[in-house]
């Protein structure tokens, strides 16, 4: 990408609007210099993880699950419990403290 294009049309008052995914839809977010049009054309999702401050996995896992925190327990059988353990479409740092961190009604104490 030619990055003196991209600045002259900076300049001249063109914007550059992106979606950044999310739970539920995206979010609008204006590219406001030549380094975010690069860095969002070489890697949207780099460049998603990026504005939330969170690992390109995080981020995946987030839009994976809907934003839903799931129950930390181990099952009898070894896996992971995979009951939710609040209401889907949190915001990725919400669910983040709480991914894994909490029980479902089924594990309450931590038990199996
Ligand atoms: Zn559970």
């Amino acid at each position: 990408m030619d990055d003196q294009t991209v600045a002259q049309m900076l300049a001249s008052g063109i914007t550059f609007e992106v979606c950044i995914d999310c739970p539920g839809g995206g979010k609008a977010v204006y590219l406001i210099d030549v380094d975010q049009v690069r860095r969002w054309c070489a890697d949207r999702d780099q460049f998603s993880a990026g504005h939330y401050g969170v690992s390109v996995d995080d981020f995946h896992l987030w839009l994976e699950h809907d934003g839903a925190p799931l129950c930390g327990a181990s099952t009898a059988k070894g896996p992971l419990c995979s009951n939710q353990t609040s209401r889907s479409q949190l915001g990725i740092h919400e669910w983040l403290a709480l991914h894994r961190a909490e029980y479902c009604r089924l594990h309450s104490g931590g038990g199996q």
